[in-house]
């Protein structure tokens, strides 16, 4: 039996569209000028071109312009830079994406420096990072500012709760943190070589599970009540499943996110917005602190 809530997180990542889509009609209006995210591609990884297209297709939806640029597998990390670099000065660009993972032989880490980051729309670069740790304007990294708007739009009380992140990968685990702790949480960050992960678990107010394991995280490890963000998306004979035994977890918590439907919608609603602010501001009709705290 289900007793938790359902987070819906289509339903959210809609609303933020249509007001996503209301912003770009106002900055045309008053500027002439459409917010642009410039995607940039290297290597021909099938997913990853997937990924790509989504988002291009998105912006189209909602109004926006898109740039996609694509290198071939065999770019060195100096070619990218460069690449990044002319995106980053271009003034008809407001926002850069780089789809990783990228091939082997690049230093994401520089590439990913390359972009300004008043474009840093997917908050990947250092700046966001220390922004995102300290509770600044900037740009949340996509996934993990989705899942604090989750916990805002379902009132799922932040400030003093005990949030236990499983997980700490660059684009998840350590900016979701980064954000809780922003956010008032105390906040413990699990990985592989924790001991006793489930009691751990067990003490937490929020669940969020970025792990990469089917079904990892099992129903008995979720206090009673807690509300549980499921970032996992493994694939699986009959779509995607999420990290959490969702049927076993959702008997306890008091909150859930379904896989799919819960987290997974909301990154590209993000990403999408915060290519709106980043024009907004550009174009100067938002200050560089105007938007929300680091999402
Ligand atoms: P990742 O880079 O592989 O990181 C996985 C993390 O899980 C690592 O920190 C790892 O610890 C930890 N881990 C692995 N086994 C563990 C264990 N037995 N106990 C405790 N921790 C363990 O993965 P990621 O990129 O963060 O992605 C995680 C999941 O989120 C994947 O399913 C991915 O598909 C999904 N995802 C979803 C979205 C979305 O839009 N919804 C976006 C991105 C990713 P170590 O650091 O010690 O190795």
């Amino acid at each position: 039996m289900t007793t938790a809530k359902i987070i819906d997180g289509k339903a959210v990542a809609g609303k933020i569209q249509q007001a996503v889509a209301a912003r770009v009609r106002l900055l045309v209006e008053r500027t002439g000028q459409r917010p642009c995210l410039a995607a940039v591609l290297v290597g021909n990884d099938l997913a990853s071109e997937r990924y790509v297209s989504r988002k291009v297709k998105l912006c189209e939806e909602l109004g926006l312009a898109s740039k996609k640029v694509t290198r071939p597998d065999t770019t060195a990390t100096q070619e990218l830079v460069d690449v990044i670099t002319e995106l980053s000065r271009d003034p008809q660009v407001h926002g850069i994406l780089l789809q990783h993972p990228v091939p082997k032989q690049i230093d994401e880490r520089a590439a990913f420096e390359a972009i300004d980051p008043a474009k840093d729309v997917d908050g990947v670069t250092f700046d966001s990072f220390g922004r995102m740790f300290y509770g600044l304007p900037g740009f949340g990294s996509c996934t993990p500012a989705g899942m604090m708007r989750l916990l805002e739009a379902y009132q799922i009380p932040v400030r003093g709760s005990h949030a236990v992140v499983i997980g700490r990968s660059a684009i998840l685990g350590k900016p979701m943190a980064g954000l809780l702790l922003a956010a008032d949480a105390t906040v413990t960050i699990c990985h592989s070589k924790t001991q006793d992960l489930p009691g751990v678990v067990r003490q937490a107010d929020i669940v969020v599970a970025a792990v990469g394991r089917p079904k990892f995280v099992q129903g008995d490890w979720i206090k009673p009540g807690a509300a549980v963000l499921d970032a996992g998306f493994n694939p699986g004979p009959k779509g995607s499943i999420g990290d959490v035994d969702y049927e076993a977890a959702a008997e306890r918590a008091g909150w859930i996110t379904p896989v799919p439907g819960g987290v997974g919608p909301m990154t590209l609603a993000i990403l999408m917005e915060q290519t709106v602010l980043g024009a907004e501001r550009q174009l100067g009709l938002a200050s560089p602190d105007a938007g929300r705290e680091t999402t």
